[in-house]
């Protein structure tokens, strides 16, 4: 029997120790320190280095031992940049040694000797251990072979731990997507008891986490209304989950849409789209819901078919009235007088510029809608004379209303489209009178500073309640009460208003009390920037 030199056994029996403790390690940074610690120990060295491969090919320092905090930050970049021209699948040692002693020496860490071991997975580099001492030893080509194999092994329990540290970096990814995910995402096991509910659904619901994880899918989602689709119980009920695609269909998913009914009894639109996950023998695994918040969007819907019918509406009544007046000028078998007639033409002329001023509403929205907001013709604009001319023109359309029209002197002028403008003012002063049933004065006053000016229009109306206040400038949008039912209106004036003024780079806003009045204010800046 071959008997092994003592030193030689022990190092065998080390080096067992190491792998065995090394394979059941999962965190890299421990798996270095137990790899540089074994290396140091079984060269006899002070001194050790970990340098791993980046998936960019970079060298990067990763574990040290017997390196002064001091000196760490020198050695590190030097290190990293003599590795910065190894090849993939070798190195070259000798002059790698050579160039770790230089390092040493320049470190003056008084270390005669530097060891490297490549640490090689399938033919590629992933890493170098160093070790090194302060007395140079022989070492024989079986010492390096036993080191070798040592390196191979630590290289592999490195590559497993880099392997599971990627991915639970992904799976914390995953959840940290599906944590934020801006739709609601609900997780359920086979027998729809919820595993999954994430922040969205939390908000969508009014369900905190905690108390959805665990409970049965129906005991959250509860319908209040489906508008299409089958709830989940029917669906199952069905035998939906006994289907089976083939991988080239479509997902096996089904759509639900309707009124859900939150946690405090409120009630919320929504869309949700089920989905199923099975494991490789095809047993389900998973039921998946994606849930989206559709309030908007039916919201948008209810908009768009009141639109319809205020558009009809307020066609239908200037026609009318232009119709009406036009065929009684043209009876012949009646004499009408000079006033009459006058008076006759002035509201077909009216109606007339009603009808004008519908109709460049519409085309400016479908257009805002189509490409944007463009201006043209920009140009020196008198906001003063605009305004004013615009309180004259309204002011003969009524007399419950009396405008006032309040500037100071050397109001400044702005560079914009003066169309634009005048349909923002227009629109303005038209809603003041209109939401003001009772009459009153109607204020359009001016301000300004050096970067902009401000114009408000303000009347002592009906006012708007805080909570219709953000949709008021939406498109289509009209509040619902008793007065915009009788006022005619398509929900439009306030969405151009505003975008045109932002196309100006200005603001639209708005304060109002209701029962009281509401203030609108436009600012623009002084000078336009294009
Ligand atoms: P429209 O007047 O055609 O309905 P707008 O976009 O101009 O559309 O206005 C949207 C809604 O905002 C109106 O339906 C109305 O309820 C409200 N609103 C606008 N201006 C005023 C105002 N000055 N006072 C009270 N409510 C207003």
């Amino acid at each position: 029997m071959l008997m092994l030199p003592d030193y030689r056994v022990r190092q065998r029996d080390y080096l067992l120790e190491i792998a065995r403790a090394l394979t059941s390690r999962l965190d890299v940074d421990e798996v270095l320190r137990l790899v540089l610690g074994a290396s140091i120990a079984m060269l006899s060295g002070e001194v050790g280095l970990i340098a791993l491969r980046d998936p960019d090919d970079r060298f990067r320092a990763r574990a040290s031992v017997g390196v002064p905090e001091d000196k760490l930050d020198v050695f590190k970049p030097l290190l990293e940049s003599i590795l910065l021209n190894e090849t993939h699948s070798g190195i070259q040692h000798s002059q790698l040694d050579l160039k770790m002693r230089l390092v040493a020496r320049a470190l003056d860490l008084r270390l005669r000797q530097a060891i490297t071991l490549p640490m090689m997975v399938r033919q590629q580099i992933l890493g170098v251990v160093f070790v090194f001492r302060s007395y140079s030893g022989e070492y024989s080509a079986n010492d390096q072979s036993v080191l070798q194999s040592f390196a191979d092994q630590a290289a592999i329990a490195v590559h497993n731990a880099q392997l599971y540290e990627r991915l639970s970096a992904e799976q914390q990814r995953l959840s940290a997507i599906l944590e934020h995910s801006a739709d609601g995402v609900l997780i359920m096991d086979a027998a729809q008891r919820i595993v999954g509910f994430n922040k969205a659904l939390a908000r969508i619901t009014g369900w905190s986490q905690a108390e959805a994880l665990g409970q049965m899918h129906d005991s959250l989602i509860f319908w209040e209304h489906v508008e299409h689709g089958q709830p989940l119980g029917a669906a199952l009920a069905s035998g939906w989950t006994q289907q089976r695609t083939s991988e080239a269909d479509e997902p096996n998913t089904r759509y639900v849409e309707g009124d859900l009914r939150r946690r405090d009894g409120s009630r919320i639109s929504l869309g949700v789209t089920y989905s199923l996950l099975r494991d490789d023998e095809g047993r389900l695994q998973n039921i998946i819901a994606n849930v989206r918040d559709i309030s908007h969007f039916r919201r948008a819907q209810e908009a768009k078919s009141a639109f319809i019918s205020a558009v009809s509406h307020e066609l239908k009544t200037p026609v009318a009235l232009i119709k009406g007046y036009a065929s009684t000028l043209r009876r012949e078998d009646a004499q009408w007088d000079e006033a009459t007639v006058q008076r006759a033409l002035a509201v077909i002329e009216d109606e007339a510029d009603r009808l004008a001023a519908l109709i460049e509403n519409l085309l400016a929205a479908s257009k805002l809608q189509a490409e944007g907001m463009r201006l043209s013709q920009l140009a020196e604009v008198d906001l003063v004379e605009l305004v004013a001319r615009a309180a004259e023109r309204f002011q003969t359309q009524t007399e419950k209303h009396h405008l006032r029209v309040v500037f100071p002197p050397d109001f400044p002028a702005v560079r914009g489209d003066e169309v634009r403008l005048r349909q923002v003012f227009d629109n303005l002063i038209n809603n003041a009178i209109k939401y003001s049933p009772n009459g009153g004065e109607i204020r359009i006053s001016g301000s300004y500073d050096a970067e902009g000016v401000t114009i408000s229009v303000s009347d002592q109306g009906v006012g708007i309640s805080a909570e219709e206040l953000p949709n008021i400038f939406e498109r289509f949008y009209r509040v619902d009460s008793a007065l915009s039912r009788r006022t005619q209106g398509t929900g439009l004036g306030l969405y151009l208003a505003r975008a045109f003024v932002s196309a100006h780079g200005g603001k639209l806003s708005v304060e109002s009390t209701p029962q009281k009045g509401s203030t609108f204010h436009v600012w623009l800046p002084r000078l336009l920037v294009s």
